[in-house]
């Protein structure tokens, strides 16, 4: 079973599962590695979740955890970070300051607007517009951070458009996604395949599946697999899709990190 790299536990803000409810299920799955990566968004837009990590607890309480279950499961202890490009050097000197395995840069918020909030994304907008500016935010956040290894979630912001991903194209948004791909590769970083994609209802896991092809194209090599499961059920879901696409677009191999070094197995 292939490695869970993107998961939530009650850490999270957005999350009510018992990290022990996250391991036992990857174990039940045959998984013998997993890497737990909570939510950590510094300056989130005011709202139901804070979306902040008390850091001290859950690096003691995830090392507690990977301890006591050292014999059944590998389990690598890492960090969902959001970025938006004014937060400066605070992402790197909080990855800096703990020993992370492994650390997905994800963009969530753009504008100070959470997708989440749809009638907020498109609001004196266009559709296009919205998702333009998703991508060149995430852009200016691929490009001036280094303190992640993959780029979570590529087209995340497609969710939540009126139209979700109907006239979200190669063709309609292909060079600033080739940008975006070419900055990864170039500063070494990976990008990850994001099983819920399905379970939002896309068809596929994100990025898009023409974004696979192009990275390979471009010769990228580093990719995680993640679920990002917030409840135990959705843990590995859809992992055997992702593999086959992986496959079928020329991957052969997968990437879960230690250390914050990729250590790749066969797909
Ligand atoms: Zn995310
Ligand atoms: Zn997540």
């Amino acid at each position: 079973m292939i490695a869970d790299s993107h998961f939530h536990t009650s850490f999270s803000s957005d999350s009510e599962t018992d990290p022990r409810r996250q391991i036992e299920r990857g174990i039940a799955l045959g998984m013998k590695q997993m890497t737990v990566t909570d939510h950590h968004d510094p300056d989130f837009p005011p709202g139901e979740f804070d979306f902040l990590l008390d850091m001290d607890a859950y690096m003691s309480g995830m090392g507690a955890l990977r301890e006591e279950y050292q014999d059944r499961m590998d389990l690598g202890i890492g960090l969902e970070l959001g970025l938006q490009p004014h937060l400066g050097t605070l992402p790197g000197e909080l990855v800096d300051s703990y020993p992370f395995d492994f650390v997905i840069g994800s963009t969530h918020v753009t504008r100070h607007i959470d997708p989440w909030e749809r009638e907020k994304l498109i609001e004196g907008i266009t559709e296009e517009e919205a998702y333009r500016i998703y991508f060149e935010e995430e852009l200016t956040n691929l490009a001036q951070f280094d303190c992640y290894d993959v780029a979570g979630h590529l087209d995340y912001v497609v969710r939540y458009g009126p139209n979700r991903n109907r006239f979200y194209t190669w063709e309609r948004y292909g060079d600033i996604l080739d940008e975006i791909l070419k900055t990864v590769i170039h500063k070494g970083k990976g990008i990850e395949y994001n099983t819920a994609g399905f379970r939002a209802g896309l068809g596929w896991g994100h990025p898009m599946p023409e974004v696979w092809k192009r990275y390979r194209e471009l010769g990228g090599e580093i990719v995680t697999i993640g679920s990002d499961a917030h409840e135990p059920e959705d843990l590995g879901a859809c992992f055997k899709e992702a593999g086959e696409f992986l496959r079928s677009v020329g991957f052969r191999h997968y990437a879960v990190y230690r250390h914050r070094s990729p250590v790749f197995y066969p797909l």
